[in-house]
Order: C-alpha cells, then structure tokens, then sequence
C-alpha cells in the first residue's frame, strides 16, 4: 500500500515514511492510491473477531511495511481491556468499544473508555506503540512540540508516556483549563513529558509551536514533530471502530446501519467515510456539529466557509469548536473523484481565507453517494439532549455526544440502527452536567482525587526564544 497526496505533486511513499511526518510536501494531506475492499467472505470471517484481531486485519491492509508478526503484537498491546478500562453502563471492557442501548433501533458506541476518558485515546493508543516501534528499527529520536486546550495534547502525553526515543513538549495555557485537565496532565511524572503552561491564551500556545515549526533549521537539527489530527495513522485506526460498531449493533452482514459523529476536525468521520467505501453496509453518516458549523453549512448548501478563530465560538462542546476543518480536504479528494488539481485549486482558495462553493458542479451530484447528512446543536440543545437521555433511558451524555444524539435523532431511517459515537465521557464536563442534571457527573474510581496529585509543570511567558532555549536544554 501506497500513499498519496490529495494535491498530486508528492512521490508516493510508505506508511512508515508517513508516519511520523505531518502535511505532504505540496502542502496535501495522504490518502492510500486506492482503498481495501472488503467483500462478504471476508466481512464475515471478521465478525467473529475480537477487537485487537480486527485492528490487525484492518491496519494490515493500509500497513503493508511492518512485518506481519510485529504489527500483530503492537495491536495486540494497544487494544487491552486493561488500556481501555473506563467502560460505563454494563459496557463489557473487552469488545473495547461496547455499545449501549438506548432503545431499540438506538445506540452509543463507547470510544471514551482509554486513559484520558474521551475518543482520542482509540487512536493515540496505538500511534504511542508505531512511534516507538519505527524509531527503534530506524535508530532515530523525536520530539514531540504539540499545543492543547485539554483533549488532544493529554491524549499525546498518556500515548507517549515512557516511550523510548520520544520526548513530548506540550504547552497549554496557563490557569485556562479545568482542574480536572490540569490535574490529567500536570500529574505525569513521566522523564519524557515535559508540560509547558504558557501565560496566555491557546492561540498564543499555538503560535510558538508554528514559530518553532517554521524554523526549518531549527526543526530539523533538534527533530521537532507533531501528532496532529491529520496524522493518517490516526484516521487509519479509527475506522476499525465502525466495523466492531457495525457487528455490535446486527446479526447478519445482510443489515445496514446508520452512524452519527460528533464532528470538528473531521478526524473521526473521515474514518467512517473510509469505512464506507471499503464496502462496509453504511446507509448513513449523520455528521453533527456544535455552534460552529462550517461543516454542517458545507453539506447542506455546498459552500466551505472557514471562520478566522475571531469567528469561532466557544462553546459547551469545546473539541468540536474549529473554524477550519482540517481532515475535511480527504473527503473533498474522494468527492470530486480523487482528481487533485481540483483540489488545489479549492485549497488555494481557503488557504487565501476565502470561501468554494460546489453546489453547481457535477461533483455535488454525487454527493448522495457518500451517504452524508448533516445538523447542528446549540447549549440549549446539548442541555436538553442530556436531560432527555437521562431521564428516559438513565444514561448520562457528555455534551459531545450530546449534539450528536440530538442531529441523530432528526436522521433515522425506519429499521435502521443508529450508532451515535461516544466522544467523551461526562465526568470531563462536570459544569455542564451541573447545569444540565443538577448533579455531578460519576468519575471513574481511578481517576478520584487526581487534582490532589503532585503536578510537574514549569509556567513561561509566551516567547518563542525562551520555549526553543528550554526544549534545546531537555532534548
Ligand atoms: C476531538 C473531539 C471531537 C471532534 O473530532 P474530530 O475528529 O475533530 O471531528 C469530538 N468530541 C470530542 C470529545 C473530541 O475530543
């Protein structure tokens, strides 16, 4: 299996080439030359299969440059009951990603049960063992530079945490995160985390990691990367998820489902759309957003709009609140028929901050073909949608999956399950839920008290000199 760039001018390169890079170098984001199809023989051999197994035959298919047995045991390592511990609501810790019925025909999938209670960990998980594993085999080192304002970068940490040859460098804003956030990350006592609170905002967070990204000097003498969103690694093992969602939720492979997403990035959803066209029985793929809906306008009307971050809200719904979606270029790629000079031109358009618009080209003609529909939830929908799932099905919602229970729910198709993705799990959100239910949200046992741990973090201003003299000391 080979990769490509969604802008055509890159050679095509090896998974483990990929792996640890970030954008292609025309400025392109990878995607496999074609996509695995899976046929009914083969689907049905995998419905019998564990989770870890069917990572393995899943990834096997898109990682073709690891020995067989290798790959075997990484996923084999990521895929524990042990790693994935925090299921909730009689969900059965080994299938991983359990569902639980809300009603007949209505389901959530848990992806929040890893070690940092939200969907991220599916995939850092494994990314934390692949980086390993390549570094080892290539004798090289690397530096992780990374800014969060919470899931992703404690995500990182806990994937990276002890990993030979990765060092991660994670600033966050000072005093801007929860305690419980704080506490999440601030508590590794891990040699090769090094957390970073900067007195300022995320963006200002932001913006030393792409000062320090643009140094190409600097970057390369000291091995700086990332683990961003559009890492392929990470949408590649997100998709194994739809298919265990999908065996969950029917008895024969002869049925469809529906899923919904919460989406921002359009990481996860790009998954399910890969899914999809690897042949799994998909009938829909609701994509929800929050207030910030340049998605949902783009699948209702045609028109991409990104937002400048002053255009972006901040919600109740935090992972989701994204002015520019920055997986969304993948699905465009496979939407105007794999064709990238198309894709050049719509990129060089929101590159420059303005808007494209397809809803007069042949490409939106074939859009029903992606299965695609979409909606949008504001906080006093997420807060409704919490109350209303407690109070008729006792189940207890985080304000992610919140807003993609409420567009699901506007999208059912008659004798069709819908699968709505868990993002989070509540006890991330206790505000909310407070407002919401009145009560706080049940933490799972381990992670009691954890603000109470001692926290190792060094607090600087926001410099770019002073952030590359401290990372220059430590590497
Ligand atoms: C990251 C995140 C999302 C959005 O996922 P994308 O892949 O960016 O679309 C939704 N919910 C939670 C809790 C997240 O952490």
């Amino acid at each position: 299996m080979r990769y490509i760039s969604t802008r055509g001018h890159a050679a095509p390169q090896s998974f483990c080439d990929i792996l640890l890079g970030g954008l292609a170098p025309d400025g392109g984001l990878y995607l496999p030359e074609s996509y695995p199809q899976i046929g009914r023989q083969e689907l049905d051999a995998w419905r019998k299969l564990s989770y870890a197994d069917l990572a393995y035959e899943i990834l096997a298919k898109f990682i073709t440059d690891i020995p067989a047995a290798d790959l075997k045991v990484l996923v084999a390592r990521t895929y524990t009951a042990q790693v994935y511990c925090h299921t909730r609501n009689g969900g059965n810790a080994a299938q991983i990603t359990p569902l639980t019925k809300l009603e007949d025909g209505l389901y959530t999938q848990e992806l929040s049960n890893g070690p940092t209670l939200a969907f991220k960990d599916m995939a850092m998980q494994l990314l934390g063992n692949l980086f390993e594993y390549v570094l080892d085999k290539r004798n090289e080192s690397i530096n992780i530079l990374g800014a969060t304002s919470g899931d992703t970068g404690s995500a990182a940490e806990y994937a990276m945490r002890g990993k030979h040859n990765v060092k991660v460098f994670m600033l966050s804003p000072d005093g801007k995160m929860s305690a419980f956030q704080r506490a999440q990350m601030y508590s590794l006592q891990d040699a090769n985390i090094f957390n970073i609170a900067v007195t300022g905002l995320f963006d200002d967070a932001q913006d030393i990691v792409k000062a320090v990204s643009n140094d190409a000097e600097f970057k390369a003498k000291y091995k700086i990367g990332a683990v961003n969103s559009i890492n392929w690694a990470r949408v590649a093992a997100q998709i194994v998820y739809y298919f265990q969602g999908y065996f969950l939720a029917t008895k024969s492979n002869d049925e469809q489902v529906a899923f919904a997403v919460p989406s921002g990035n359009f990481g996860n959803i790009c998954a399910g759309h890969i899914a999809h066209q690897m042949g799994l029985p998909i009938a829909r793929l609701v994509l929800a957003t929050n207030e910030n809906d340049v998605l949902d306008e783009f699948f209702r009307t045609g028109v991409y709009r990104p937002r400048t971050a002053a255009q972006t809200s901040i919600t109740s719904s935090p992972s989701m609140d994204i002015s520019k979606a920055s997986n969304f270029e993948r699905f465009v790629f496979d939407l105007v028929g794999r064709d990238p000079a198309v894709v050049k031109e719509l990129w060089a358009k929101v590159d420059k901050g303005e808007a494209f618009d397809l809803s007069s080209t042949v490409y939106w003609k074939n859009l029903p073909n992606f299965k695609f529909v979409s909606g949008k939830s504001s906080h006093i929908d997420r807060i409704n949608t919490i109350r209303f799932a407690q109070g008729r099905y006792n189940v207890m919602l985080d304000t992610h999956t919140a807003d993609g229970l409420k567009v699901a729910l506007e999208h059912r198709l008659p004798n069709i399950p819908m699968i709505v993705l868990e993002t989070a799990q509540p006890a991330k959100f206790e505000e909310t839920i407070r407002e919401a239910l009145g009560t706080e949200p049940v933490r799972p046992a381990d992670l009691a008290g954890i603000e109470n741990l001692p926290q190792r973090v060094v607090v600087m201003a926001p410099d770019v000199e002073a952030v590359k003299r401290y990372l220059v000391e430590r590497v």
